[in-house]
């Protein structure tokens, strides 16, 4: 298919301008934190940091991986910070947020691909914040995801979340450094470990998947037990990114969130704008009072 390079009317963002966007700048800025907000080029960023609703990126700004679709800078990364933990705690603390969701660079430099720091920054958010949920949005880990994996849930996030991004064909050009089985036994291993902990995954479309893949890959994560699902726009970040092969219309989207509804997951976001981390703690609250 031929790719479709202008935005239609429904991918509609706020400007980033408010008050709110700049205490949320000005805090991350101060205490040193990375946010896949501003990394990803977020379309969310002016709704989000308006309500002060920022997702940190933990281990740095700089990954060892290069997807197609990604926007975060790839290369030699940073020294782990080891202050990091604590200003996470802080930011969750003066965001004054009733959930965080944190996410990393990959960092497959790292002997333990960074869980480590996602153990440290979930211990520290339980001292300072004990009433805030936490979120985790987890590389793959590559070869090391079973130790990883193992060391994360034993912190107890309360809901583990690993995007498998697309569907399997586009894995060679869209993620090529990762493995589509390898990711879903990522995600059967969390519930192994800790059948308490929600799990959490998520695609983008537009990249050329067709619908019965992605109705595929929906099973595939209802087979390895994951609770919520997420689906949204794929938007080309650069011109030097994959290109949007279409722009799905919103009611196909929703025509997925019905399909995915009754194969039995806990809980969809499917919409142009949904992102893994877009309202999370909304819906994770929602999900839990019903
Ligand atoms: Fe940040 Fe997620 Fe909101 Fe995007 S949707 S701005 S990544 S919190
Ligand atoms: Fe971006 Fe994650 Fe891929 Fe790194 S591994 S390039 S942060 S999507």
């Amino acid at each position: 298919r031929e790719p479709r390079q202008r935005k239609p009317d429904w991918i509609r963002v706020k400007a980033p301008t408010s008050v709110g966007f700049g205490e949320t700048r000005a805090l991350m800025r101060r205490l040193n934190l990375a946010t896949v907000c501003e990394e990803a080029a977020c379309p969310n960023i002016g709704e989000c940091w308006t309500k002060k609703h920022a997702t940190v990126m933990i281990l740095g700004d700089v990954c060892t991986r290069a997807c197609a679709f990604c926007n975060v800078k790839t290369g030699m990364p940073r020294k782990v910070d080891p202050l990091e933990p604590e200003h996470v705690a802080t930011a969750a603390a003066e965001l004054g947020l009733e959930h965080i969701v944190i996410t990393s660079v990959d960092r497959d430099d790292l002997p333990d691909g960074g869980a480590s720091q996602f153990v440290k920054v979930i211990e520290a958010l339980r001292r300072n914040t004990p009433n805030t949920t936490i979120e985790i949005l987890t590389p793959d880990f590559r070869n090391k995801h079973e130790r990883a994996v193992e060391a994360i849930v034993a912190a107890r996030p309360d809901v583990y979340n690993h995007n498998l991004e697309t569907v399997p064909r586009l894995y060679p050009t869209i993620r090529p450094g990762a493995r589509y089985y390898a990711s879903l036994r990522l995600l059967e291993s969390v519930k192994r470990h800790d059948p308490s902990i929600f799990t959490k995954s998520g695609v983008m479309l537009g990249l050329g998947e067709e619908r019965l893949e992605v109705h595929q890959v929906m099973d595939d994560m209802r087979s390895a037990d994951v609770d919520f699902l997420t689906m949204g726009q794929y938007l080309q970040p650069t011109p030097r990114h994959a290109k949007v092969i279409e722009f799905v219309t919103p009611k196909a989207f929703d025509a997925y969130a019905a399909i995915a509804r009754a194969k039995g997951f806990l809980q969809v976001a499917s919409s142009p704008l949904t992102r893994s981390s877009y309202h999370a703690g909304d819906d994770f609250a929602q999900m839990k009072a019903a």
